[in-house]
């Protein structure tokens, strides 16, 4: 089987956190990536069903109010 990174990941805005250097690479790994995780990120989830979500919050749901 042919494992898919999500489909946002690239102009998603966690990546420019990463690049910051405010967040790990863990949520990128355990959601973004190859591991078909993303279906369980709020994030996608989110964005999927046209609800607002702010760029700080988390593929947990969690919003990190020192993102930004
Ligand atoms: S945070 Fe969620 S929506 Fe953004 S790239 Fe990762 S899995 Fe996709």
């Amino acid at each position: 089987m042919i494992k898919m990174a999500c489909k946002w990941l690239d102009i998603c805005p966690l990546r420019k956190f990463e690049e910051q250097g405010k967040i790990s690479e863990e949520w990128k790994k355990n959601y973004c990536s190859t591991n078909e995780n993303w279906n369980n990120c709020k994030r996608y989830q989110f964005e999927a069903e046209g609800k607002y979500h702010p760029d700080n919050m988390l593929p947990n749901g969690e919003i990190d109010e020192k993102l930004r």
